[in-house]
């Protein structure tokens, strides 16, 4: 994450807070039954109630599952950069409460693998409408050696 990059407008408002230049996941929780959701929700998925509130997520979890994309999607809705980079996507589940998915920083297969440690990182991107925005990734924590 670099300081230029936390600057940038987020591509969605409300999907995370900014801690310094560290950026935080916000999403919802159900104070009836202590669900949590991501992208924030006005009611609970699980049992209905709309008494919720704004809930940071964890910056660390583990790497659920993963894919890769090998191949520029269509356009629209896609929105990167004629020319084409493979790239990873992937579901993290932060804190044991909640699996999120989105981009990973690493795209070569050979470095990722199920259960190794992840955190939220920020990720310029391009917005529908051209602008530079910045939207939430998941990199791997370096093993402490
Ligand atoms: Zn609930």
């Amino acid at each position: 994450m670099t300081e230029t990059t936390t600057r940038l407008r987020p591509i969605v408002d409300g999907l995370f807070e900014l801690d310094g230049e560290q950026l935080v996941l916000a999403g919802s929780r159900c104070t009836s039954c202590g669900t949590v959701a991501f992208p924030s929700q006005g009611s609970c998925p699980r049992c209905t109630s709309d008494t919720v509130e704004r809930h940071l997520l964890a910056r660390t979890g583990t790497l659920w599952t993963w894919t890769t994309q090998g191949f520029r999607p269509k356009s629209p809705p896609y929105t990167g950069p004629e020319e084409f980079s493979p790239y990873a996507v992937g579901y993290v589940e932060l804190g044991g409460e909640i699996r999120v998915e989105g981009r990973l920083t690493e795209a070569d297969p050979r470095r990722l693998r199920i259960g190794m440690p992840m955190r939220v990182t920020s990720l310029a991107v391009t917005g529908t409408d051209g602008e530079p925005r910045v939207t939430y990734a998941f990199e791997a924590v370096e093993a402490a050696e």
